[in-house]
């Protein structure tokens, strides 16, 4: 099968501090695989290298069947974890902007506009400045600049952090939705449980290394635990 993105022996440091300590990662073909850890533990790092956005040490990744590049970057939908966002123009103008980015003409981006405008809830807030936005807003907004080019690969950095429970369980909604349509989706979280039925396969972060990855329910009967974080204290214990 074919693997959208693939992580081998990858090591990162930041001067003294080890980031990431062996890490390997496989993504599977039209799966949602959920990287879960506390804030702190490398998610961030992993995926902007998974990106090529960032520089390992050692090891190597496979984007897309290739060394990571600018136009694999350009064609996947990425989400990072603090938004980047014109504050100074209006929801609408940011992802008419990013849709020109992705090369849509006029018409194609004003239905792709409204469609992911309507994806996020955000249709009746296009005309407001995305300074007025609230943090959430400017999630579900981010969230829909990362969308609007249809992306076959998405990579999305904490996207559901800071949002009301209702909506959160809309933005899995969308993502088992995009999943249908053939997508393949990595999305990090430090929050767990809720989130964590709604992956294919999950990989738990902590100080730099996967602890365990593989179907949660898999997971909870290899380590006997009923509680998905329990694996954490388990590990932190050995
Ligand atoms: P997470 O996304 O899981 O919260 P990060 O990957 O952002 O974790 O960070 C992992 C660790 O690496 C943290 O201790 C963080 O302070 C450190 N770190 C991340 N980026 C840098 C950087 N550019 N320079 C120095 N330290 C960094
Ligand atoms: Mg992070």
């Amino acid at each position: 099968m074919f693997a959208p993105i693939k992580g081998n022996h990858l090591k990162k440091r930041f001067k003294k501090q080890v980031v990431l300590d062996d890490v390997s990662i496989t993504l599977h073909e039209g799966e949602i695989y959920g990287l879960i850890g506390p804030s702190g533990s490398g998610k961030t790092t992993l995926v902007k290298i998974l990106l090529g956005l960032e520089k390992p040490d050692s090891g190597s990744v496979e984007l897309l069947g290739k060394k990571p590049s600018l136009s694999a970057f350009f064609s996947l939908g990425y989400m990072a974890q603090s938004d980047a966002l014109y504050n100074e123009l209006s929801a609408y103008q940011n992802l008419d902007f990013f849709a020109s980015i992705q090369g849509l003409n006029r018409k194609k981006r004003k239905q792709r506009i409204m469609e992911v405008a309507k994806l996020v809830d955000l249709q009746n807030d296009l005309r407001k400045n995305v300074s007025q936005f609230s943090g959430g807003m400017r999630r579900r907004l981010s969230l829909a600049s990362a969308l609007v080019h249809e992306p076959k690969l998405y990579l999305l950095d904490e996207p559901t952090v800071g949002l009301d429970p209702l909506i959160r369980k809309e933005i899995w909604a969308l993502f088992q939705k995009l999943k249908k349509e053939g997508a393949t989706i990595i999305v990090t979280t430090h929050v767990m449980m809720d989130e964590v039925v709604h992956c294919d396969r999950i990989g738990l972060l902590n100080h730099g290394k996967i602890l365990a990855s593989g179907a949660p329910d898999e997971l909870m009967e290899k380590y006997h635990v009923s509680a998905l974080e329990d694996i954490f204290l388990i590990k932190e214990e050995a």
